[in-house]
């Protein structure tokens, strides 16, 4: 069940925190914005009043656990916390089980979501059979099936020439390898960033060095073939370094950072609390700091959440035996107008561009999302309260499992209803409600 937008006018949102305007949305698309009051006469309409309205998001790297793990999350939950986070597209990760490595698994990914999906979901091929890092698995037919985008993300394909294979297919399929960098034999059993996280807390040290070796293997390796190289969940200063090289030779790399990369650190995770061990690790105070920058200047394009759901009682094992990971969906868009608004408002058509449009051009699905908010173009836009100062209660979230690292943190920004093409996947508060009562449609 879908609520459909009806032919409304949106009154005073401000498009990319520019000053109140009126939007009208009609039959699914935006048919006219103008200056809040532009007509002289009081607009009827559902007020939007202060509301910052950005295009909905798209997620380059969800995990939504289906098939194989729902007892962590499910298509029809990771996409329902999707929605009332603000986004109309995720890109679900390869590592299910089974793998999503050939066009029949792609295709049944997609069915799942053609039934039970609150959002659109792409399903990520993955680049060698069963993640094994050995052979490819077929990308130009699972391209075919619909993959856009392959990774064998949880896991890293150690081998330079399996790379290079991959770089050469997906450039002849107009596809992109995203990889997840992570020198096996350096990352070894590490547990935590190395340096005094390590130091303090006795556990196995990951080094920088883990990802940055590959990472400045794979550029040269995209610059050499051409093919196209994302760079999964960014998290040291030099792999920094790494890109913007890569990037001054006009090499075909992008690059994303998870929004806990940047806010959090390794002194959090040395406190010894499971929800803060993830792959990658949290980094030094100076990493962040990097990687902040790094976002500002365009060296890395864009935010991913790097959605990672496990259940309570396996993040319960000690350390050790815990598995790496935290959710993302739902608070990715608070933390990242967070982070970018320390000194004010944020810039918000810098976080439009780094959380919609270019992860939409990434992937390839720019003609259908991450579109510009403009006359004409369709009606899928997420709305953001700037003022809403709320607490993060995981109990509350729509994914099936609680490890956020978030919980009982305070953020100013929240969203507060995401639309679709005209429809409402999101409006936890009734905002659109008014707007909906006459055109409902089983969706
Ligand atoms: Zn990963």
């Amino acid at each position: 069940m879908t609520d459909v937008l009806g032919d409304v006018v949106l009154t005073g949102v401000r498009v990319l925190g520019r000053p109140p305007s009126d939007v009208e949305l009609r039959d699914g698309r935006i048919t006219a914005i103008r200056a809040a009051g532009a007509s002289g006469a009081p607009v009827a309409g559902v007020t939007g009043t202060g509301l910052v309205m950005l295009p909905a998001l798209v997620d380059l790297h969800t995990h939504l656990r289906e098939p194989g793990d729902e007892e962590a999350e499910t298509i029809a939950s990771g996409t329902r916390a999707a929605a009332a986070g603000g986004y109309s597209d995720v890109f679900a990760m390869a590592n299910c089980n089974p793998v999503t490595d050939s066009p029949e698994r792609v295709r049944h990914v997609a069915e799942i979501a053609a039934r039970t999906a609150s959002c659109r979901v792409h399903p990520v091929g993955a680049i060698t059979l069963g993640l094994a890092g050995r052979d490819l698995a077929p990308l130009a037919t699972m391209a075919h099936a619909g993959a856009r985008l392959f990774s064998d993300d949880g896991r890293c394909v150690d081998d330079p020439a399996v790379l290079q294979a991959a770089l050469h297919a997906s450039r002849r399929a107009g596809t992109v390898i995203a990889q997840h960098a992570q020198c096996g034999s350096l990352a070894a059993h590490g547990q935590i960033n190395a340096g005094q996280a390590a130091d303090r807390t006795g556990l196995p040290p990951w080094p920088a060095t883990a990802e940055e070796t590959i990472v400045a293997r794979d550029v040269v390796l995209a610059g050499a073939t051409g093919g196209r190289l994302h760079v999964c969940h960014v998290s040291t200063a030099g792999t920094v370094e790494l890109l913007r090289w890569a990037k001054q030779r006009g090499w075909p790399v992008t690059a994303e950072v998870t929004p806990h990369h940047l806010l959090l650190t390794d002194e959090q995770a040395a406190a010894g609390d499971t929800v803060h061990k993830v792959n990658p690790p949290l980094r030094t105070a100076a990493d962040v700091a990097a990687l902040r920058a790094a976002l500002l200047d365009g060296t890395i394009d864009v935010v991913a959440t790097d959605h990672a759901p496990h259940p309570a009682r396996r993040k319960a094992a000690g350390w050790c035996d815990a598995p790496f990971g935290m959710l993302g969906l739902e608070t990715a868009l608070a933390v990242v107008a967070e982070v970018l608004g320390e000194d004010g408002e944020p810039d918000w058509a810098l976080i439009a561009d780094a959380m919609s449009h270019r992860p939409a051009r990434i992937g390839g699905i720019d003609s259908t999302a991450g579109r510009p908010l403009a006359e004409g173009e369709p009606a899928t836009f997420t709305l953001v309260d700037p003022k809403a100062d709320w607490l993060v209660d995981p109990d509350r979230h729509h994914s099936l499992s609680t490890n956020t690292p978030f919980a009982r943190f305070r953020f100013r920004h929240r969203v507060v209803a995401t639309v679709v093409e005209g429809r409402v996947t999101a409006d936890p508060h009734g905002l659109l409600a008014t707007a909906t009562g006459s055109r409902r449609s089983s969706a």
